[in-house]
Order: structure tokens, then sequence, then C-alpha cells
């Protein structure tokens, strides 16, 4: 599904346009043109459906020279294995997101507790993935004429990254599952959610002055992202937490 000139959504949930695999997270595609970049992965069960996906929009497979992964959950990590086997791309992550999918990490990416939760089926299977760059708060990586950075936005769990695209004087974020459309965050009963982190993390992002805003589920702004991360700094300011994500 393409959505501006330079970016797409090649795999989507149930919590999302059901594009891809219901487990999957939005998986967006930035085209800098000789070289794509993604950022997330789904969960793996469609791997190959993504990858479909990017050669329906007449975009070539093989140009995906980089993934970027928000967090370790399954929804967006899972599918790091199989797309840097396919495709042959550079996963990068945080340093503890890269810890945790180098051994799949159950605990680590609470993938133990969602699945006895029923969140998720349980054959689901964390497949671990090689990482090949850790990045840390303020890196960039260039991905054809992509200039991509990252923002810790930790909160929603730990180690995760937003990402960062400055282009044609507009500003976009790919916020993972730090900040939705609508203002919405996303807190769990996992052992590394903090709902004080989330909040620093919303006023970081909110420093932005967003143009296009891309979570990792649900909705997305395109233009004027700045309003929906408004909708959160009002609660803020009240000192309430944002309305979560339903
Ligand atoms: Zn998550």
């Amino acid at each position: 599904m393409r959505i501006t000139d330079w970016l797409y959504l090649v795999g989507s949930g149930q919590v999302g346009f059901r594009l891809t695999d219901d487990y999957d997270c939005h998986v967006y595609l930035l085209d800098g043109g000789e070289e794509y970049a993604l950022i997330d992965a789904g969960g793996g069960r469609s791997t190959d459906e993504i990858i479909a996906q990017i050669a329906r929009e007449g975009l070539d497979p093989q140009r995906a020279a980089a993934l970027f992964v928000t967090h370790a959950h399954v929804d967006h990590a899972g599918g790091a294995a199989g797309l840097r086997e396919r495709l042959g791309l550079q996963v990068a992550a945080s340093p503890e997101v890269a810890q945790y999918l180098r051994s799949a990490d159950e605990r680590g990416s609470s993938l133990d507790v969602a699945r006895e939760g029923g969140v998720y089926p349980l054959d689901f299977v964390f497949e671990p993935c090689a990482v090949d760059r850790e990045l840390a708060d303020g890196d960039t990586v260039q991905v054809g004429n992509l200039v991509i950075e990252a923002l810790a936005t930790p909160g929603h769990s730990a180690g995760h990254l937003a990402y960062v695209v400055r282009r044609d004087g507009e500003v976009s974020a790919f916020t993972g599952d730090a900040l939705f459309a609508g203002g919405a965050i996303l807190l769990q009963n996992i052992w590394d959610c903090s709902l004080h982190d989330s909040i620093r993390s919303v006023e970081r992002l909110a420093a932005l002055s967003l143009d296009g805003l891309y979570p990792g589920h649900a909705t997305f702004a395109v233009r004027d992202g700045r309003r929906e991360v408004d909708k959160a700094m009002e609660s803020i300011r009240q000192r309430l937490p944002p309305r979560q994500l339903h």
C-alpha cells in the first residue's frame, strides 16, 4: 500500500489493516532510491507475503538493504530472521533489543507472558536473528538517499527506538509502540514497561514538531502529526497518563 511518494506499508496485522498475518505490526518500506529501508519486521509468519507486497508495488525486494527494529516484541521483531535471510539485509536495533533478538529471548521480549495471556498462539516461535548494527540515541544510518536517526523512546518496553527521517523539509517519525495516532500510548503489565519513561518518550517526540507520524499499529498521520502528539501532551500537562491504545 503506497502512503506517500517515498513510503509504503508492506505488512500489517489485525491491529491495523490486515494486509498480512494477524500478528504483524505495521511494516513500512522507505524508498531511498537505490536502496530501501524497512521499519519493523512483523511476527515472522508472513515473511513471504511481505516480500510479495513489496514486489506488488513494482519495487525490487532485493534492494531492501536495512531493517530497523523498534523493539523486541515479537509482532515487531519476530520476522527479522526471515527477512535477513531472504533479502540479505542488515538488521539494526538498540543494544538491549539486539541482545533479545540474537537469543530469541522469550522473557526479555515478554513472549512468555504474552503467550500465557493468549496474545499469541501457543505454537508461536521467536526465531533468533543476528543484529548487524547496534544503535544508540542520536545515531544516524544512511540508506540510499535517506538518513535515518535513532531516537531512544523507552517506556512501552526496554531499548525501544523510534526512527526519524527528515526529507523535503518535513519530519517523519516511525514510533513503533511508543506513541500512536490520537495521542495514545500502550502500557502493559510486563517487566520492562514504565509509565514515567513512556511519558518522557512522548515529550521527546513532541519536541520534533512532527509532520508524518507512523506508529506500529492502527492508523497514521501523513501531515500534522504534531496534532496527534499534542493530544497526548494535553494529558501529560495535567499530570495524567495519555489514553491507552485500544
Ligand atoms: Zn510492543
